[in-house]
């Protein structure tokens, strides 16, 4: 516990201080190492399935479209946005984006093919 003594220049210390926290929306929108949409240079892919077996919530779907080459399907309402994928993709195939406001009415509009 803090005593008496000190707790009037800490006051005033943070009452000077800039805030750790941001205005939002109205403020600067410019997070340093957000997480935001999940994206795929199916390029990459060789078909291993990592992600979709370490995907909490099943939110991506992996299809062999010819030799060689592979569909992603990202069902975005279905993210929590954990990295698992990210992290466990040996291709670095999987990447973030800085798109964070992912809101909407349509849970149709929220699935993406690459
Ligand atoms: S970030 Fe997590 S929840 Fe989202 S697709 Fe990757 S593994 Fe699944
Ligand atoms: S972990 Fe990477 S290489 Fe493996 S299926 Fe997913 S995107 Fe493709």
């Amino acid at each position: 516990m803090k005593q008496p003594g000190k707790v009037l220049p800490l006051a005033l210390k943070l009452f000077v201080s800039k805030p750790a926290t941001v205005s939002y929306p109205a403020g600067d929108k410019q997070f340093p190492d957000i997480r935001g949409k999940i994206i795929f240079d199916i390029d990459l892919c060789i078909g291993c399935m990592a992600c979709v077996r370490d995907c909490p919530t099943g939110a991506i779907e992996i299809t062999k479209i010819a030799d060689k080459r592979y569909k992603a399907v990202m069902h975005l309402d279905r993210c929590v946005f954990c990295g698992q994928c990210v992290d466990v993709c040996p291709r670095d195939a999987l990447q973030y984006t800085a798109e964070f406001e992912l809101a909407g009415f349509d849970r149709n509009k929220m699935t993406f093919e690459m």
